[in-house]
């Protein structure tokens, strides 16, 4: 196995959201950070071509949590992870969940609110889609209200449906954005390599055994941080020999209710400028489709923990009756709402689902500190989430990555 010849402080694997955090703090710090990424670093240009090979390759990025029923989990593999592809929509972490975990990231949370935009969009930007369904969810008595966004809103365009293919005008914070400041401060970003396994000594992690080209090689450094997502830190621990991760997660599994109205021509607008959360039960929000002139709605809920993530990475879960329950009444308020803003027949979608967290739990795979039970391994994304909450995590993650990084700076030689 060849190795890489440089030397490094910290390893971080996969560059979404949380792993790109780590490597933007840390690299600010004059760590010396590797970031490995599986996916390319090509250019985001907002094209559903390039989306494709990002965020639709069936086995990569597309999975089917249930062959029968065919429900289908999207992930996005490139430097950014999904966060390149999501609706840019910032909810505030589950504090109190966390503080139950013994993990108060208020502090983090307050530092990144004020480097990162996430206001509500202005009136002038919001879609007159979002604009018609909040206005019907209102009259209904609905609490219907903007929601925050990852918008830099003087670059955001008014008509423009680029941004679920990935926004080419820089408009959508995502994960790319910290990636890019922690090479401006010296990190190595270094593309298209799948870390396979954790090396190990003792209690100790050595480095990562990866492929690039087909070829395989070791890397190694004194500290290492996962943030392979969901899904991929799950699996990079299965293979290195951890069998207490990838069961019982969560996907915040949804649907679509949409019907078309004569008025409205096409769905040009960012996904998820208002909504309304039920706790405990669902979200549901305005999700224009790119290019389609239909007034459509998600329904996403919180769903029961279940499924198991399969030594090849792929990723199995059943929805749960009560799952269903919880759709089945998120679909029906969408109707009404859908019906009243003019809509005529609404029907609805196949179940998706994007959010693949809670698979390296804090409190059992990762202590608070999000160390495994290796001394110097660490995993940082959405797999640490412990429990299920049903709202969109990216903040959340955020938050941990900085508190993390913090650990690591006041711990590590
Ligand atoms: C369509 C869509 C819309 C969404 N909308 C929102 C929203 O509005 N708000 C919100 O908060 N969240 C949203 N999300 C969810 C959000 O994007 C994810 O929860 C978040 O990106 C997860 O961050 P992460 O750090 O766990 O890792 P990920 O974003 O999953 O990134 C992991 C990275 O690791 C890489 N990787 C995986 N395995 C390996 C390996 N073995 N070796 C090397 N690299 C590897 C991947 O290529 C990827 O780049 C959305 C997601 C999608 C898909």
């Amino acid at each position: 196995m060849k190795a890489f010849q440089k030397e490094y402080d910290v390893i971080v694997v996969g560059s979404g959201p949380g792993g790109a955090t780590v490597a933007k703090e840390l690299s600010e710090q004059n760590k010396k950070v590797l970031i490995l990424e599986w996916g390319s670093n090509a250019p985001i240009k907002g094209t559903f071509l390039q989306a494709a090979k990002m965020i639709g390759i069936p086995g990569k990025n597309v999975l089917l949590t249930n062959k029968k029923k065919m429900h289908v989990l999207v992930r996005g593999t490139t430097t950014g992870g999904s966060s390149v592809f999501y609706c840019g929509t910032a909810f505030d972490p589950p504090f109190e969940m966390l503080d139950s975990y013994g993990i108060n990231i208020r502090n983090e949370i307050k530092e990144l609110k004020n480097e990162i935009p996430t206001q509500p969009l202005s009136d002038e930007l919001m879609g007159p889609m979002a604009s018609r369904m909040m206005t019907s969810a209102q009259d209904l008595g609905y609490d219907w209200q903007k929601l925050n966004k990852f918008i830099f809103q003087d670059k955001c365009k008014t008509g423009c449906w680029r941004c679920a293919y990935g926004c080419p005008y820089d408009a959508k914070w995502n994960a790319r954005n910290f990636v890019e400041e922690a090479v401006s401060n010296g990190a190595t970003l270094v593309n298209g390599v799948k870390v396979k396994s954790v090396l190990t000594d003792g209690n100790k992690a050595t480095g990562v055994k990866l492929k690039k080209k087909g070829l395989t090689y070791r890397v190694e450094a004194p500290t290492i941080v996962l943030g392979a997502g969901g899904i991929g830190s799950a699996e990079i621990l299965r293979k290195s020999g951890l069998d207490n991760v990838g069961v019982d997660f969560f996907v915040d599994p949804l649907v679509i209710a949409l019907g078309k109205v004569p008025d409205i021509k096409k769905g040009n607008e960012l996904q998820m400028q208002a909504g309304w959360h039920v706790k405990d039960e669902y979200v549901m929000t305005d999700l224009a489709m790119p290019k389609t002139p239909m007034l459509s709605m998600m329904i996403k809920i919180k769903d029961d923990l279940g499924g198991r993530i399969t030594d090849r990475g792929g990723c199995k879960k059943d929805l749960t009756k009560n799952d269903y329950k919880k759709l089945s009444d998120g679909f029906g308020h969408a109707k009404k709402i859908l019906k009243n803003a003019g809509v005529k027949r609404v029907t609805k979608s196949m179940v998706f689902a994007a959010h693949p967290g809670g698979s390296v739990k804090i409190g059992d795979a990762v202590n608070s500190d999000l160390k495994t039970e290796y001394d110097n391994l660490y995993v940082c994304d959405c797999s640490v989430i412990p429990e299920a909450w049903g709202l969109p995590p990216t903040l959340t993650i955020l938050g941990l990555g900085k508190r993390l990084s913090k650990h690591l700076l006041n711990t590590q030689a």
